[in-house]
């Protein structure tokens, strides 16, 4: 049985009343207005909130992926495109975390962790993000250079990123299928720029769009890992890294559901008496519960194997799973619970479902995690 220990129990409150403060009043406007407040970044990095995860020797926290997911899912209560900011940052510290060199470690971590520099990963392409092997940006070894080619599309910080983790077809292996490598590349590399912004849906406090790579020169040592291990770099980072972010993301956006149903079913005067005294609202409010303890459970149960250094991507693919169908599972009930009032912009819950929806491809499309789940079950 998963349970908090006091320090995390301090960690989350104090990060709460953080986000009550500075990010509530404000996450209606910036989604309003499109704005990423990529402007916190220092504050949150002072406050450890992004390099939560980072050793202390690279200007981190020192702590782990349960502390990580705490603070993912109390952004994201209030604002899940702040929160989505920071995830997408953490994916590229994460990939210089795990596989970067100790001189790459150096130069990089301390700037990231402390929120003084941004990062993104750049992944997917327009042939698809499910098929992570058909990606068709390439990197050619001349003149003692790496020289990079290819547009990736739906980045999350596109615009912002002062590194951009890339991954490109550098060769073929020994079976004659792509080789990937992954490369870090610094914000002002000639060749190297950001393409059309998305006008989204939802999640639109966060920056999300094109990035392109026009004969970038790189040198061998921005390489990730070795040549070859792009795959390996890229899928363990989105597997562990991305998943376990997301699930915390959705995790926030389902506890903002269930938050804002019993307030307004507690308020709400219909027939005299409160709105919940209707069955199907206290069905509702039970629904909204079960998605949300059954999300918890999945994510932290996953976050404290990934401390304990237990396998967990199944484990990560169904907290992502669970947290992303609950979160606009949640949403929708919340915003029938409410009648008319539901589709109101001046309550949150609209915004809820909308980011819900944005945000559920990121890290792997629901049918792509039950994939994951089903061939995991079978090797079981
Ligand atoms: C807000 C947002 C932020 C993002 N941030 C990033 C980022 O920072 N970095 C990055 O690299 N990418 C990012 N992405 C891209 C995201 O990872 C992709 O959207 C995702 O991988 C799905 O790829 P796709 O959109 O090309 O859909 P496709 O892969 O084209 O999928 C289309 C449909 O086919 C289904 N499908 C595909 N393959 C299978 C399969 N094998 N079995 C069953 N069904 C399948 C899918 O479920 C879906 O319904 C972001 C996307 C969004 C929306």
């Amino acid at each position: 049985m998963f349970t908090f220990t006091e320090e995390q129990e301090m960690l989350r409150r104090a990060v709460r009343e953080f986000v009550e403060a500075e990010v509530a009043p404000k996450a209606q406007e910036w989604d309003e207005q499109d704005h990423c407040p990529a402007e916190l970044f220092p504050l949150l990095g002072d406050m450890g909130i992004i390099g939560i995860f980072v050793p202390e020797a690279y200007g981190g926290v020192g702590l782990g992926y349960v502390e990580r997911v705490i603070c993912l899912e109390e952004l994201a209560r209030h604002c899940a495109g702040l929160a989505i900011t920071v995830m997408a940052h953490q994916l590229c510290m994460g990939g210089v975390m795990n596989y970067g060199t100790e001189e790459q470690k150096q130069k990089y971590l301390p700037d990231l962790a402390r929120g003084r520099k941004i990062g993104a990963l750049s992944l997917t392409e327009a042939t698809g993000g499910s098929n992570f092997m058909g990606q068709t940006a390439n990197g050619e070894w001349k003149d003692g250079q790496w020289v990079l080619n290819g547009r990736k599309c739906f980045i999350t910080n596109a615009h912002l990123a002062d590194l951009d983790l890339w991954t490109v077809v550098t060769g073929k292996n020994a079976k004659g299928r792509p080789e990937l490598s992954a490369f870090l590349i610094d914000r002002g590399t000639p060749g190297h720029t950001p393409g059309r912004a998305e006008h989204k849906l939802g999640m639109r406090s966060s920056n999300t769009g094109d990035v392109s790579c026009v004969n970038v020169r790189v040198d061998a040592s921005q390489m990730l890992e070795q040549r070859g291990k792009g795959a390996k770099v890229a899928l363990s980072t989105i597997q562990e890294v991305g998943r376990a972010g997301m699930s915390a993301i959705n995790l926030g956006i389902l506890r903002g559901c269930l938050e804002e149903a019993v307030r307004f079913s507690n308020e709400r005067i219909i027939y005299g008496k409160p709105l919940h005294h209707m069955t199907n609202i206290q069905f509702a409010l039970a629904e909204n519960r079960l998605d949300y303890e059954t999300a918890r459970l999945l994510t932290y149960r996953a976050a404290s194997m990934k401390d304990k250094g237990v396998p967990c991507s199944a484990e990560f693919a169904m907290a992502k799973y669970a947290a992303t169908e609950g979160a606009i599972r949640a949403a929708k009930r919340t915003i029938d619970l409410m009648g008319g009032y539901g589709v109101i912009n001046e309550y949150p819950v609209g915004r809820y479902l909308r980011d819900a929806l944005a945000g559920s491809t990121a890290g792997g499309t629901s049918d792509v995690l039950k994939v994951v789940i089903a061939g995991e079950t079978v090797k079981q």
